[in-house]
């Protein structure tokens, strides 16, 4: 296929604002695409070459763009320059310049969907000494063939700014609207949830339609989508959801790591697919070494301990095992046990639909426990009584409170899915009236006085799963202290947009908008009714949204969650209802 075609495509993609329309524009073209290029044509119309826990970065700095830009058009490098610190987009500033040399090229080979793909794939492994100044050339090359729509998206795909709104859930719908029937959407979802994979699942359904997709399971070669937990402000409440009785787990602070331990090598994955083997090398030893069987995928919280008494360190402690640099000295120095909860396949066999006690029974005898192979702690509890003897052991032990889980026969693994099979109660919901939320970052304000010269405050924004918008719901200006104010433009300006990014429901307008890309912890006192947040927006009241008051910054930089993976505008609908009723006087 020719590579301009699927570049018009993007075009009308960005053109709309809405999903539906989005969704038919997709089907529409890919139910015409060659089903050996469609793999690729999705990777790509999500910026990507690969699922996201292929740890391969494409990233070329803009200033590399703009030489190569500058290169093709002929174009000075200043004058590229000069659009570019207009426009904050090199997409843009190649399709202005690439546009005029464009009428003076007559003889240009054509770019197909091929050569672009390969062509980006050699700029991704370029390597060694030579490396910038070939990546430079290879794109160059790719350019001279292009028209500007074409040098426009090569740009944004090159730089990591491929947003032209193709997300997980559009593309979903699409295959469904393509290839299957809106019934058999939940379907290719879990085929989606158990591989991590968008674009093999976009493969198997063109080529096999449901049947293979169906057969598509759990597999020790990809990541899962984790199963998430519901929140209710007492212990009573939960046990009352749960039927009268449960399993209640200590809940863990550290970081959740999904293992896929096979028989000579082991792979960590953090909740958003990360690979984080470097970062704990002792844990995947200690797994393999301590697992019976030949391959399985568990899933636990690795926590910081002290190594002479066993107690568990604060969060903050493991978080030196999340470093860039220094990772053997922090591999000395932190010691992190892994506490296990889950077993979601073994041997060829598929777990996850096994009920939960029998899934803890397995990953027990699978393992032998000791050392820093631990099972989280756990009790069967049929009383609010017995729950709340349970959590006070949890907060004795240093652990943030507790994780409910259900025990009837349907209590099976729900890859990608936030529900109550489990609950979770947390120690701070006793202090404030909400949980702690995980905000996406979308603008930020110029500070004054001592912050002057620095971003003083961040717009900060939920994420509305149906829309796929983020909304906001605070303008956050509190909690950072001088490291973090100092560090807040390398960790934000890489996704600086000179518009409000069109993910983005807003009404508050910052100096700078972001694209989301950034989750920080956010506390605050209470969710309120606010006519200039979006989130919710006419959800519960006509002209009104949510907004959170006194929000403050906790200090934690949720690096292990993506911003679609953030609070959701849900869950603060969920929350402002439960803190209604708490004020009612009714939780108690
Ligand atoms: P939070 O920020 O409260 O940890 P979250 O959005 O990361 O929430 P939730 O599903 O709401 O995820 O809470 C479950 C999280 O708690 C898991 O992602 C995991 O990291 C952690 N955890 C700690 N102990 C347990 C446990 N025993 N069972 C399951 N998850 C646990």
């Amino acid at each position: 296929m020719l590579y301009s075609e699927l570049a018009d495509t993007f075009d009308r993609l960005e053109a709309t604002g809405s999903r539906l329309e989005m969704t038919d524009i997709l089907a529409d073209f890919i139910r015409g695409v060659d089903r050996s290029e469609l793999r690729n044509i999705i990777y790509l119309s999500q910026g990507k070459l690969h699922p996201d826990f292929i740890a391969k970065e494409l990233g070329m700095a803009d200033k590399l763009v703009l030489k190569a830009i500058s290169f093709t058009s002929g174009a000075p490098e200043s004058k590229a320059e000069e659009l570019w610190i207009k426009t904050g987009d090199p997409g843009e500033v190649a399709e202005k310049l690439i546009s005029k040399k464009k009428q003076m090229t007559l003889f240009a080979e054509e770019l197909t969907v091929d050569r672009v793909f390969k062509g980006l794939t050699a700029i991704q492994d370029a390597e060694g000494k030579d490396s910038q100044d070939k990546k430079m050339k290879l794109l160059a090359n790719m350019l001279h063939d292009s028209g500007p729509i074409e040098a426009r998206y090569l740009c944004r795909i090159v730089t990591g700014r491929m947003r032209v709104g193709a997300g997980d859930m559009t593309i979903l719908d699409a295959l469904a609207l393509a290839f299957a029937t809106k019934e058999d959407r939940p379907v290719i979802e879990r085929a989606f949830n158990v591989t991590c994979d968008i674009g093999y699942v976009a493969e198997t359904i063109a080529e096999g339609g449901m049947e293979a997709i169906n057969k598509i399971g759990v597999s020790i070669e990809n990541p899962i989508k984790v199963m998430l937990a519901e929140r209710l402000p007492s212990v009573a409440e939960v046990v009352a959801k749960m039927g009268g009785s449960c399993a209640m787990e200590y809940k863990y602070d550290g970081i959740r790591v999904q293992a896929h331990v096979g028989k000579d090598s082991v792979k960590l994955y953090s909740r958003r697919w990360e690979d984080l083997t470097t970062n704990f090398p002792d844990i995947a030893e200690a797994l393999r070494a301590r697992c019976k069987a030949g391959e399985v995928i568990i899933e636990g919280e690795c926590v910081a301990v002290d190594p002479e008494t066993g107690f568990m360190l604060p969060f903050q402690a493991v978080t030196h095992r999340r470093k860039k640099h220094g990772m053997d000295e922090a591999v000395k120095e932190i010691s992190v046990r892994i506490f296990m909860f889950d077993i979601l396949y073994r041997d060829g066999e598929d777990m996850t639909n096994r009920p939960y006690l029998e899934r803890r029974s397995e990953l027990e005898s699978t393992f032998d426990i000791g050392d820093k192979v631990q099972m989280t702690t756990m009790r069967l509890v049929n009383s609010s009584e017995e729950g709340e003897e349970f959590f006070a052991n949890a907060i004795a032990a240093r652990c943030e409170g507790i994780m409910a889980k259900s025990t009837s026969q349907d209590s099976i693994y729900r890859a990608g899915s936030r529900g109550f099979l489990w609950i979770k109660y947390k120690k701070d919901y006793q202090q404030a009236l909400t949980d702690s939320f995980d905000l996406a970052v979308v603008g930020a304000f110029y500070g004054m006085g001592k912050r002057a010269g620095k971003y003083g405050a961040l717009l900060m924004a939920a994420f509305n799963s149906d829309s796929g918008k983020f909304e906001t719901v605070c303008k956050l200006g509190t909690g950072f202290d001088d490291a973090f104010l100092d560090s807040m433009p390398e960790m934000l300006n890489s996704g600086l947009s000179d518009k409000k990014p069109k993910t983005v429901e807003a009404e508050m307008v910052p100096d700078v908008w972001f694209q989301p890309s950034v989750v920080l912890e956010v506390v605050a006192a209470e969710i309120t009714l606010s006519p200039i947040h979006t989130a919710a927006r006419d959800v519960l009241k006509e002209g009104s949204g949510l907004g959170i008051r006194f929000p403050r910054f906790t200090g934690r930089v949720r690096d292990d969650k993506s911003p679609e993976q953030c609070t959701t505008v849900g869950e603060i609908i969920e929350m402002f209802e439960m803190q209604a009723h708490d004020s009612d006087g009714l939780s108690e």
